[in-house]
């Protein structure tokens, strides 16, 4: 069962949790309870392939909620994709999570839910409309996972001047049951229509929900990865692992507790963020305050300023976070530090180690990836150097999607993905709409839907 992050509003079940997106208080689902994993098991893990893996994970979790079958060819059919985990130098890794078809992370979370989303649509014979707001890279994941699922129809805002025209492209090129309108503002104002809307009283009627990560199902599949890589580096059952997670809206770093929860031993997470500084800065004084508006980093699908799953992670341990990012009830603070370090990495900063990364390594690494990676060596230098104990950072998305950046700095004209290129080529179809507030959004649903 499930809970609402602002305990006003009734438990639900896995089904309703996925299909509601957010709770009816505004607040977001978490488990009641997290299943444990034997160290054992996590160990054994080594002996599958990745979808065998995730399918043990994630029935713990989905349960009956979906015939067993029917899940596990839900799963194959998502995670098609490869997930390397490359031994950068002594026991310094690499997981690249930028195999999928939209070559970021994005692609786990969005192609698992959208079919668990259909198969329960389906199943209860309703349509729904999801609503997603993106910051560059979650719209176009959500876009290609969702286009032309049955029952599903997808509206997503972006902030039309700070995404790439790939990122750009990988929404506007399909058409169908999908529709993206650029805005004239931030993500954190396409976030803030999409959580009013689901509030919105006026729009009940046309089943709304989300693909953000502030629905869960985003995050079960990023659970995944962490077991993965782990399973893929580690040489005794037990062993502890550092994570560095390149961190926006907390998903990422939040599959990645839920996983430390379920058993993965984990010896630190490292929340890398860019200039967007909130949580670090929280860590360090215990106060919250958000950055708004959002900083424009490199790593643009990091740029926000108030990131939604800091209810879940303040909930984790024991706090209360409301939908306005203020903490009702303290977290346990110690605890949180004991198992999340967090810096704030400069573009210049980014800049400087995607050049070294080169150098050093002859390998490429995106704005999201090196701030992970910037972020490791912040905590091994402030730190005894752990010898003995391996990393993992996260690379997030392919370098080909910021050939700007790279070129400038290593001179070097990153190889597009088949599957990029083709978007590239793909026409586009604009929605010349203009949306400056929330009730233009609220109008744009009603006279379309
Ligand atoms: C979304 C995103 C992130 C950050 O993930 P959050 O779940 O928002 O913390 C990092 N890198 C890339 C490429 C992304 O698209």
């Amino acid at each position: 069962m499930f809970h609402s992050t602002n305990f006003n509003s009734n438990e639900v079940n896995f089904k309703t949790a996925i299909l509601r997106g957010q709770a009816l208080d505004r607040g977001l689902y978490m488990l009641n309870q997290i299943p444990r994993l034997d160290a054992q098991v996590i160990f054994n893990f080594k002996k599958f392939d990745l979808p065998q893996l995730a399918k043990n994970v994630l029935s713990l979790i989905v349960g009956e909620s979906i015939p067993k079958k029917r899940f596990e060819s839900i799963i194959e059919d998502a995670l098609n994709f490869k997930v390397p985990v490359e031994k950068i130098n002594q026991n310094n890794y690499i997981c690249y999570l930028d195999r999928g078809p939209t070559c970021s992370f994005k692609d786990f979370g969005a192609r698992t839910l959208a079919r668990i989303m259909e198969y329960f649509l389906n199943e209860e014979n309703k349509e729904a409309i999801i609503l997603t707001a993106t910051s560059g890279d979650t719209g176009g994941a959500v876009a290609q996972a969702f286009h032309n699922r049955s029952n599903l129809k997808v509206v997503i805002l972006y902030p039309e001047n700070e995404i790439s025209e790939l990122q750009r492209k990988q929404m506007t090129t399909l058409g169908g049951n999908v529709v993206s309108i650029g805005i004239q503002g931030k993500f954190d104002d396409c976030q803030k229509y999409i959580k009013k809307a689901f509030a919105d009283e006026d729009l009940n009627h046309l089943n709304l929900s989300s693909a953000n990560s502030i629905n869960f199902g985003r995050l079960l599949p990023q659970t995944i990865y962490y077991f993965w890589s782990y399973s893929r580096i580690v040489e005794f059952k037990g062993e502890e692992v550092i994570y560095s997670v390149p961190s926006g809206n907390f998903g990422n770093l939040m599959g990645g507790l839920i996983a430390h929860k379920m058993g993965l031993p984990v010896k630190k997470f490292i929340a890398a963020v860019n200039e967007n500084d909130e949580f670090p800065n929280f860590l360090n004084t215990g106060k919250y305050e958000k950055v708004e508006p959002s900083r424009n980093c490199i790593s643009n699908a990091m740029n926000v300023g108030n990131p939604s799953n800091l209810a879940r992670l303040i909930d984790l341990f024991g706090g209360h976070m409301d939908e306005e990012g203020r903490i009702i009830k303290k977290p346990d603070m110690d605890n949180i530090r004991e198992l999340i370090a967090s810096y704030s990495i400069s573009d210049e900063e980014t800049k400087k180690t995607i050049k070294n990364f080169y150098e050093n390594y002859q390998k490429i690494i995106e704005p999201h990836g090196a701030v992970g990676w910037k972020g490791l060596q912040n905590y091994f230098g402030d730190k005894v150097r752990q010898n003995n104990v391996k990393s993992i950072t996260f690379e997030t998305a392919d370098p080909a999607k910021f050939p700007t950046e790279i070129i400038n700095l290593i001179s070097i004209k990153p190889k597009l993905p088949s599957t990029l290129e083709k978007i590239k080529k793909s026409k586009e179809i604009r929605n010349s709409l203009i949306i400056t507030s929330y009730d233009d959004f609220k109008t744009f649903l009603l006279n379309n839907y």
